[in-house]
């Protein structure tokens, strides 16, 4: 009996004693030799520029959930995956497409919206195709021609945005096709056509296109072939096969720790980061056509790693939850994806710690995207200084990068979150010179910064998660509002 007592005694005192601050918890998991595997796997030219909808990001995601599984991260707790799957899928141009009108095969038309039609007659000429054209005219199994656009103006943008109304309006008279003559110039119809005459990988459409009508864009610069056609209804003969979506899967990636606090593990601090890039595109003067991303963002990547290490061996007080994005660099894709189907509720998530990264030209500094937006701005200042930099607020806000990274979807529905980034006074100089290009590589970082970097990110989670007093908004913020709303207070 004694014996034990003594025992428990002595491990107690052995506890206190060995018990260790938040700075040696971070000096203990966070080394250069980690960070380094970590960017220099994700940037490799093996994974081609990790972009979305690609088998190489599936790679990195496996990478990814491989990592939180060795650290002992949990998974996502209703599906026991490290993955939550975003639907999206692979759009194709058509199989066929023709048109020809009074004798003359139109070479330069894209299909707007695909439809299966196989048409020879006389075409119904139906102005702007608005409701009020509709009256009294019998379109029935008819393709029909229309101007772009509207009374207020026919350009390519103005026409995109009345497509789907068109096209509704026209089926729901009995048309089996539109076609829209479009005048604009070559640099604008390059773009068009590049967008839609190439495979493409977007969001998973929700819509049953299953009996959609075709709806089809002919470039008509100057308006000279359109002009012979209006008022009268021209004999043309118009085909189109559909050609299907391919279904695909690309992945968030996410895991969490619980906190050890009884009451303070109920919030959850959420560190993320997009882990996708952009690809493989123009070649730089090297040659080189492989944009590795690995500031923007295997660095993003390596910070939330270097986190849910850290918190897996010494969680914090808070609970915490790890995402990795797909689909940044597509317009914030995974984010908003995971904002829409949350895995734990969101009024629960008090914090998000982001980090995106473009590049670096002072390396005495962290830059945070909405630092003094936060309560929580001295715990990161402080964590900063203790590893010997400076943390600053953007420089650049003309750049609008706070609403430019997946924090900015956490921010709008009411969730303190700021973006952890690397070093830079201005957006020039060593930050443009690698930001989304192929030059953008694991062996021109400097290590030694890094490991200061990823060091007081970790440290700043570790107080901010640790702190008995929850994280804000700074009073007065744009997104208070948002904020009352989801916390309920
Ligand atoms: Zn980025």
């Amino acid at each position: 009996m004694q014996k034990t007592l003594f025992f428990i005694a002595f491990l107690f005192c052995g506890f206190a004693t060995l018990a260790q601050s938040d700075v040696q918890m971070v000096e203990e998991t966070v080394s250069r030799s980690n960070i380094e595997g970590h960017i220099y796997f994700l940037a490799d030219d093996l994974l081609k520029g990790r972009q979305t909808g690609t088998p190489e990001l599936k790679i990195a995601a496996t990478y990814l959930a491989t990592q939180l599984r060795s650290y002992g991260v949990k998974p996502d707790p209703t599906t026991g995956s490290y993955f939550q799957a975003m639907p999206m899928q692979k759009n194709f141009p058509p199989a066929t497409m023709e048109l020809t009108v009074n004798g003359q095969k139109m070479e330069n038309a894209v299909a707007m919206s695909q439809g299966n039609v196989d048409f020879s007659g006389t075409m119904v000429y139906m102005g702007f195709g608005l409701e009020a054209d509709y009256q009294d005219v019998d379109v029935k199994g008819k393709v029909v021609i229309v101007k772009a656009g509207n009374e207020e103006g026919g350009g390519a943008q103005q026409a995109f945005g009345l497509i789907g109304d068109k096209t509704a309006l026209a089926q729901k008279n009995g048309a089996i096709g539109v076609i829209e003559f479009i005048d604009t110039n070559d640099q604008i119809w390059g773009f068009i056509d590049h967008q839609f005459n190439e495979p493409r990988v977007g969001l998973a459409s929700s819509e049953d296109e299953e009996d959609s009508i075709p709806f089809l864009w002919v470039k008509d610069t100057g308006g000279t072939i359109a002009a012979g056609l209006w008022q009268k209804n021209p004999e043309g003969s118009f085909t189109m096969a559909k050609k299907a979506a391919e279904k695909l899967d690309s992945y968030n990636v996410v895991g969490w720790v619980e906190g050890s606090d009884p009451k303070l593990k109920e919030e959850f601090i959420i560190y993320s980061g997009h882990y996708d890039h952009v690809g493989i595109g123009t070649p730089d003067a090297t040659g080189d056509t492989i944009y590795n991303g690995a500031r923007d963002n295997a660095v993003g990547v390596t910070t939330v790693l270097s986190m849910a290490e850290n918190l897996a061996k010494y969680p914090t007080k808070r609970s915490a939850l790890f995402i990795l994005f797909t689909g940044e660099e597509m317009g914030l894709l995974g984010s908003r994806y995971y904002v829409e189907n949350p895995i734990l509720p969101l009024n629960k998530m008090v914090y998000c710690f982001n980090s995106d990264n473009a590049g670096y030209n002072d390396t005495s500094l962290a830059t945070i995207i909405g630092l003094p937006r936060t309560t929580a701005a001295d715990h990161i200042k402080n964590a900063c200084k203790q590893f010997g930099l400076t943390a600053v607020d953007d420089p650049a806000p003309e750049q609008g990068l706070f609403d430019r990274s997946d924090n900015v979807n956490f921010a709008r529905v009411g969730i303190p979150a700021p973006t952890f980034s690397l070093g830079f006074t201005a957006f020039n100089g060593d930050v443009t010179k690698y930001y989304h290009r192929p030059g953008d590589e694991a062996d021109n970082i400097d290590y030694e910064y890094m490991e200061k970097f990823f060091k007081s990110y970790v440290l700043a989670g570790r107080l901010i998660g640790n702190d008995p007093v929850t994280p804000t908004w700074t009073a007065g913020d744009k997104y208070e509002e948002a904020s009352k709303e989801l916390y309920g207070n």
